[in-house]
């Protein structure tokens, strides 16, 4: 065997100079995600928490309070004498974010949003067949109308797509969509000259349910079920992208390799059960029962991901008619049987907290974690 190529060195670190800019920004994200995560502090919490010096938490909460995107007040004080201490808060109305949401059957969807993830106005449009450089008009059209729409500043764009997506926000592959190597975050920042930030729809639904969806800080796995089925993973504080920008595409293992044929080309994959329109049909053949079915399907492929893992929360996101119940019980109880009890013991199954809000609240994080680094 001959090696053509040199072997790869791989760094461990990140290495280069660290620049003053460099240290600007992070103490910048370092204040706000304190004030984003706890809420309204004094200087002196924030020096405190932060590790800064008071010099420089006041420079930064000064520059931040120049820019809007924090406001000041006197705390309370109950009956104690002297000047009372000067909060700093986000100010969540500061700026508005554009959100779309691809994931759901036939429709785009787009909200504004504030800086604290409330959906503000929403805007659906009809898919209606378009594909390719169509869909990606639709797109456009549709921000067009919501930047429109906004009487304040944008804090930037963010999508949850279907499809593998890469780091710059190519959509490597999106067969539903007709996208393969369509750069969408390019084409979005030359029409609107805003921040772009493209994701996967499962993994922006999980970032959403990370950030505002209630959960705690151990693993988090959840699990979208539309018109596909995919999976987004958030490990230790960070969502997980895999070698290949794959990670969580758990629809399309062939779990029943005499079912039917997958949109994939495979015979049998998790999706051809477990996307909806699947579990509606099996629903009016079978009842309840087959729902519960589906979900020792689902428990079976998932406990081992749990096991390896040792997941804190599962979470299923889609139709809450078809899996909040016994489709839902089943996955729990499949997990359970089929892993170590310490793997299922503070194991939480549930479905989203966000409901169908999930992808959008989702591509807003995006945003937040792309433009002020808080999550
Ligand atoms: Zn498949």
């Amino acid at each position: 065997m001959t090696r053509t190529s040199a072997p790869v060195r791989r760094q461990l670190r990140p290495s280069g100079r660290l620049l003053p800019e460099d240290t600007r920004r992070h103490h910048r994200a370092l204040i706000l995600q304190l004030l984003f995560r706890y809420g309204a502090a004094s200087r002196a919490d924030l020096a405190r928490s932060s590790g800064l010096t008071r010099v420089t938490v006041s420079d930064v909460v000064g520059n931040l309070v120049t820019e809007g995107l924090l406001t000041e007040s006197a705390a309370e004080t109950q009956g104690r004498v002297g000047k009372p201490p000067v909060l700093v808060q986000l100010a969540a109305e500061a700026r508005q974010i554009v959100a779309v949401d691809l994931s759901a059957e036939g429709l785009v969807s787009g909200a504004l949003l504030n800086l604290t993830g409330d959906v503000q106005d929403r805007r659906v449009r009809p898919l209606e067949g378009r594909r390719g450089a169509d869909a990606v008009a639709l797109v456009h059209e549709l921000v067009r109308e919501l930047l429109d729409a906004t009487d304040r500043p944008v804090l930037g764009i963010g999508v949850g797509t279907p499809g593998v997506v890469d780091a710059s926000g190519v959509v490597i592959d999106a067969p539903n969509l007709g996208w393969h190597g369509t750069a969408l975050a390019e084409g979005l920042v030359e029409a609107f000259d805003q921040p772009v930030f493209v994701a996967n729809d499962a993994n922006t639904a999980v970032l959403g349910e990370h950030t505002f969806g209630d959960t705690g800080d151990g693993g988090l796995m959840l699990i979208r079920i539309g018109t596909g089925v995919g999976a987004g993973l958030v490990l230790e504080g960070a969502l997980l992208h895999g070698h290949r920008s794959a990670a969580g595409e758990v629809g399309h293992v062939v779990v029943d390799p005499d079912g039917v044929e997958c949109a994939c080309g495979r015979v049998g994959c998790l999706e051809t059960v477990l996307a909806a329109p699947h579990l509606r049909e099996r629903l009016a053949a079978d009842g309840e029962r087959g729902l519960a079915e589906v979900g020792t399907l689902l428990g079976t492929v998932l406990a081992p991901v749990v096991g390896t893992l040792n997941l804190h929360e599962l979470v299923l996101s889609g139709p809450l008619e078809l899996l909040d119940g016994p489709l839902l019980e089943a996955v729990d109880r499949t997990i359970r049987e089929r892993t170590m009890p310490v793997s299922g013991e503070e194991l939480v199954v549930r479905t989203s907290a966000l409901g169908d809000d999930v992808v959008l609240v989702g591509a807003a994080v995006l945003v937040l974690a792309g433009q002020l680094g808080v999550s």
